[in-house]
């Protein structure tokens, strides 16, 4: 395990938002995560960051990093079973599948993501969200350090929302997706091509966490932001970025604080033409 006093978390958040917190641990394994929860009961979880805003630049609190840490993924090529822990990156994960001609992650080669995050947030693209493939997740119970094991249906997965998103004192330790075996060059072809079209139109010059908002019934942001001519608009270090108006770029030094209030300012100006009342898919800390 690595820990680490005084700790800037601008390299493991998307915005590259600099905020230090009072210590950092990243375990590397089960036992090492219920050690630290034992001593620290109200710390503050991170994966990889590509979801959250870091709202503080100081936290007097501890936070657990699951990214590149707790990272095993194993394959049960009979049953076609991966079975990945939470600090594991997806696109990791997905070379992992890909390796071993494995179907059903592809999207995830281009979504920044821990297995933990990608759990938590529903995370998908393309129709295809993480609960397609999700066969049970392994997670530890913060107040009475048990652990348990849930099956997919028992999730209550929804759009970018689940279970554990709804009970943040539960905490993915890992999980167990069901692929399908496939051909590797049909495998590799789709997480090449994806990846190129996510990339011809997301912002990847400047620091974000992808898109900011969930999509309203019956209307995309985008378009609505374009509307308001607010592609490009910022306020401090913080701005829509001129690629994509659904996502919020670091332009130059923003702290959270630009962030949130820009995103304040979209709200509300959406909301005075258009009676939409966008609701901010990242997570606030
Ligand atoms: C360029 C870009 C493109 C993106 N495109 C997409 C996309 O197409 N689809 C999509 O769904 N998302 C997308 N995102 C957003 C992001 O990649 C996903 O939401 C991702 O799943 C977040 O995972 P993470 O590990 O970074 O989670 P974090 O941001 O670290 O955390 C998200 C939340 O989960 C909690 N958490 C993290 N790990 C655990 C754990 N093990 N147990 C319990 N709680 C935990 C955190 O406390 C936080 O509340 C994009 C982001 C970027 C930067």
């Amino acid at each position: 395990m690595r820990a680490f006093e005084n700790f800037d978390l601008k390299q493991y958040n998307g915005y590259k938002v600099s905020a230090h917190c009072r210590r950092a641990f990243l375990p590397e394994s089960e036992e090492e995560v219920i050690d630290i929860v034992r001593s620290n009961p109200d710390i503050l979880f991170l994966g990889s960051g590509h979801n959250i805003i870091l709202s503080q630049s100081f936290y007097d609190r501890d936070f657990m990093i699951f990214n590149g840490n707790l990272n095993a993924v194993a394959v049960d090529s009979a049953k076609g079973i991966l079975e990945v822990e939470a600090g594991a990156l997806m696109a990791d994960a997905s070379l992992f599948a890909l390796e071993n001609k494995l179907s059903g992650i592809e999207v995830f080669f281009d979504i920044p993501s821990s297995l933990g995050g990608a759990v938590v947030m529903n995370a998908g693209a393309s129709g295809e969200e993480i609960k397609d493939v999700l066969l049970k997740v392994r997670y530890l119970d913060l107040d009475s350090l048990n652990v348990y094991e849930l099956e997919c249906d028992a999730i209550g997965f929804e759009y970018r929302n689940s279970f554990f998103q709804k009970n943040p004192r539960n905490i993915v330790l890992k999980a167990w997706l069901k692929l399908q075996p496939a051909d590797y060059n049909v495998i590799k072809e789709k997480m090449d091509r994806v990846k190129a079209g996510r990339w011809a139109k997301q912002p990847r010059d400047y620091p974000n966490c992808g898109s900011v908002f969930k999509r309203p019934e019956g209307r995309f942001v985008g378009p609505m932001l374009d509307e308001l001519n607010l592609k490009g608009f910022g306020i401090g270090g913080a701005r829509v970025s001129e690629k994509h108006s659904g996502f919020i770029v670091n332009f130059d030094n923003a702290k959270g604080e630009d962030i949130l209030n820009l995103i304040r300012e979209i709200q509300k100006r959406v909301f005075d033409r258009f009676q939409v009342l966008l609701e901010v898919e990242q997570r606030i800390i």
